[in-house]
């Protein structure tokens, strides 16, 4: 029997196994893991390791594991929760004292016509990378359906490898549910002068094609040719033995602060939960899921202290990165809370930092290439720095705007 068994071998259940060790979690610990590779790292797969396969990925080496006795099960899937135990696909029973979930989300499939064709792709897994890898080196000309991050980088990485790269958006900008306007259009014409064709308001109404696909229609009747097809449209969440075991679950298995779902003693971490806003200064919504490798290692790092008895609630300024064609582009905060935006002016070609309010209060920051600003408006928002909209227009580095109110 394990003391702690955490279903999802990947980035939040692998943090909160070595944080309940850091802690002192005593007593034995097991990870298991629907796929068969050691736990890695995902943010890669649509960046460098897509683009020569070289990049490392590895979140742990197996020595760590080793060394804090920590239990790798791979290659088998949970299909179902128990009081005291899980029950595996090949049949195996797992006891536990304590259960995590940590199953993470799965891309959301495209419910048009030709969206099962070979050559169509979506991008989660490893394995998924590299059957995109292989077929990118000799796509042409590849559509990708979404303008969102991983479909954005996808895009990215295919036109440096060489391919022609339409990008289809069915909303009226790129990003829409994380960025505002301004910087969708900065990372929009970062696309456009690395040769990629972005389309927004292009609903993708079928996929053509015979034994692979062929091409992409728009419900215009405008057709796309593709000999590779990338299908980014968001991802969901992966609930469903929570919801089979009774758990409260909406948009995700329903956590507290804590990361204690409805049960009273089952935790929940990263993309599969559904949490309170963990800002400094919640959000209207006060209850959203995050999908970012931040939320997964601060959630995780938070509910290992409830494993050892001396629970500290999540807190912190949700952040995020993403690497697009000659941008790199970090957000602080939540940007759908805010009502309010200031385009700070630019420190230089190149680089641009939005500030966001909500009720005049500095809530979330989206920088591109400007890695200062953005430590520097982290730190502001995560402490409450009364910098108005006002302020923040003014030129210079915003460490010194905001040095100088103090
Ligand atoms: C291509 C790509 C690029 C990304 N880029 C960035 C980035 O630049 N910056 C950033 O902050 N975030 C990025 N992300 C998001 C980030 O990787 C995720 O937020 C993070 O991986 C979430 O970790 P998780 O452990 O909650 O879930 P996941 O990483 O989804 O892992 C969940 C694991 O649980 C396993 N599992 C599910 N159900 C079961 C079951 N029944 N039994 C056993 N195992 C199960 C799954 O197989 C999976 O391995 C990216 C994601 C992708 C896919």
């Amino acid at each position: 029997m394990s003391g702690l068994l955490i279903v999802g071998a990947s980035q939040a259940g692998v943090q909160l196994a070595c944080s309940a060790r850091e802690l002192g979690w005593d007593r034995p610990v097991t990870i298991i893991g629907a796929e068969p590779h050691p736990p890695y790292a995902r943010p890669s797969l649509s960046k460098a390791f897509l683009k020569s396969n070289a990049a490392s990925l590895e979140l742990r080496s197996a020595e760590f594991y080793a060394e804090h006795d920590i239990e790798l099960v791979l290659g088998e899937a949970v299909t179902e929760l128990r009081s005291d135990a899980v029950i595996t696909a090949s049949g195996r029973r797992l006891g536990f004292e304590r259960l995590a979930l940590a199953t993470g989300s799965r891309p959301r499939r495209l419910p048009i016509d030709g969206a099962e064709l070979p050559g169509v792709h979506v991008l989660r897994g490893l394995d998924d990378a590299q059957a995109l890898r292989a077929e990118l080196e000799r796509a042409p000309e590849v559509v990708v359906i979404g303008g969102g991050f991983v479909g954005l980088e996808v895009a990215g990485t295919a036109a440096a490898l060489g391919c022609r790269v339409v990008v289809l958006e069915a909303g009226p900008a790129l990003m829409g549910r994380a960025v505002g306007s301004a910087t969708a259009e900065f990372v929009r014409r970062a696309h456009e002068r690395s040769g990629i064709e972005v389309r927004t308001g292009a609903l993708p109404q079928r996929i053509v094609g015979g034994d692979r696909v062929a091409g992409v229609e728009l419900a215009d009747g405008t057709r796309f040719r593709a000999s590779l097809v990338v299908v980014g449209v968001g991802v969901e969440p992966v609930d469903e033995l929570a919801r089979g075991a009774g758990l409260k679950c909406d948009n995700g298995v329903v956590v507290d602060e804590f990361s204690v779902t409805s049960d009273g003693r089952t935790l929940a971490v990263g993309d599969c939960a559904n949490l309170p806003d963990p800002s400094p200064v919640p959000g209207p919504s006060s209850r959203l899921r995050l999908e970012s490798v931040d939320n997964a290692v601060e959630q995780a790092r938070a509910a290992a202290t409830t494993l050892v008895g001396d629970p500290r609630p999540y807190r912190g300024v949700p952040w995020f990165w993403s690497e697009q064609p000659s941008a790199k582009l970090q957000i602080a905060g939540l940007a759908a809370t805010s009502d309010e935006e200031v385009v700070r002016p630019a420190l230089r070609e190149g680089q641009q930092t939005v500030l966001r309010y909500r009720d005049g209060v500095l809530v979330a920051a989206e920088c591109v290439n400007a890695p200062a600003e953005f430590l520097a408006a982290r730190r502001a928002i995560a402490g409450g720095a009364q910098l108005s909209a006002d302020t923040a227009r003014l030129p210079g580095k915003l460490k010194d705007l905001l040095a100088a109110r103090t």
